[in-house]
């Protein structure tokens, strides 16, 4: 599989290094506006490679993106202080303008995987921008906010994450719904496991594990200045799905006619991913409150991609 990356930056070169390692692009080539930041990276993480895998890594411009399987989008502007949401919003529009219409150029076939934030809006963007089927873009969405959940109850139950099927829908961002009405871990209902492990989801516990699910993002920024493993780990994780046509269920964002009564919205659902992209979207069974809280995270979504694609039209 080959992969371009745009944005060499923190999340840029962590997925690099993690597509490497993993074996699952033997081609990888990183993009960035800061040239000499993306080769140091590409060069560093050659000198890893042959530990690993027998792979190439290199910087690149637009034209090596020819034959890509995937191009990852992680280059975005950060919020300044004093910037309002819509400010930072106006300046990743400007930057997807110069890079999306580039990528379609040469590499007109690709997978867009988009990670820069706000994640689902950005996804919306690049539909507009590339001109590409809906089922060729995808949004990291809520696959690592999933792996955050997992984790935490595979740790409340003393159960590995991998034995734990729960889902994070909705916005990547702090409308994000956790379901916990049909989460399982070999078929029993997580709730009905804590009882028998006598671990019980007390509300207290909930908030718990619902708080750190919400907010470890801001917890890692807080501690490092920004979150990058977790973020390289769902990445790879999407790419090696789509590289072995694995039909794997992950909770990316994807544009949808319609979710929860909003319109052309893009939102994390559990999406089938193979070969060709996004294969199926699954709507899962959840609860009343679970239903309003979707609602509420799509309307949320929706409100600023709307503003966003006008952005684009603007411009154009
Ligand atoms: P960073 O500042 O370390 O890296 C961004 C890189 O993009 C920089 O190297 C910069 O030179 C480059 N860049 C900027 N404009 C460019 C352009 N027009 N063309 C090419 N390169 C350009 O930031 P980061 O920590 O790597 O984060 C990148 C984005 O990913 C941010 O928007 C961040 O919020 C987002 N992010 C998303 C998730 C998620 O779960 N979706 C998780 C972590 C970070």
């Amino acid at each position: 599989m080959k992969v371009g990356i745009i944005g060499a930056g923190s999340v840029g070169s962590a997925t690099a290094f993690a597509l490497v390692m993993r074996g699952v692009a033997r081609k990888v080539v990183l993009i960035d506006a800061n040239e000499k930041k993306a080769q140091a990276e590409a060069m560093d993480i050659a000198h890893a490679a042959p530990f690993a895998y027998a792979n190439k890594i290199k910087a690149g411009t637009y034209q090596d993106l020819e034959g890509a399987d995937v191009v990852i989008v992680t280059a975005g502007a950060n919020q300044k202080p004093g910037e309002t949401r819509i400010d930072l919003l106006g300046r990743n529009v400007k930057i997807f303008e110069s890079i999306i219409p580039e990528i379609a150029k040469v590499a007109p076939n690709t997978i867009l995987l988009i990670t820069a934030n706000p994640a689902d809006i950005m996804t919306e963007v690049a539909i507009k921008l590339s001109g590409f089927p809906k089922e060729r873009v995808i949004g990291s969405g809520t696959v690592l906010d999933t792996s955050r959940f997992r984790t935490l109850l595979g740790y409340h139950l003393g159960v590995s994450p991998q034995s734990i099927h729960a889902y994070v829908l909705g916005e990547h961002g702090d409308s994000e719904v956790l379901v916990w009405s049909n989460g399982d871990a070999g078929s029993v209902q997580i709730e009905e496991l804590a009882r028998v492990v006598n671990k019980p989801f007390t509300s207290e516990v909930k908030a718990q594990i619902d708080d750190c699910v919400r907010n470890s993002a801001y917890q890692i920024i807080e501690g490092k200045g920004a979150t990058y493993y977790g973020i390289a780990g769902a990445l790879c994780r999407i790419c090696q799905a789509i590289s072995n046509n694995e039909y794997a269920i992950l909770t990316v964002s994807s544009h949808h006619e319609e979710v929860e009564g909003v319109n052309d919205v893009c939102v994390s659902l559990p999406t089938v991913i193979g070969k060709r992209g996004i294969h199926k979207v699954i709507f899962p069974r959840l609860s009343e409150s679970e239903h309003r809280d979707l609602r509420f995270s799509a309307e949320k979504i929706k409100e600023y991609s709307d503003q966003a694609v006008a952005m684009v039209s603007q411009n154009k």
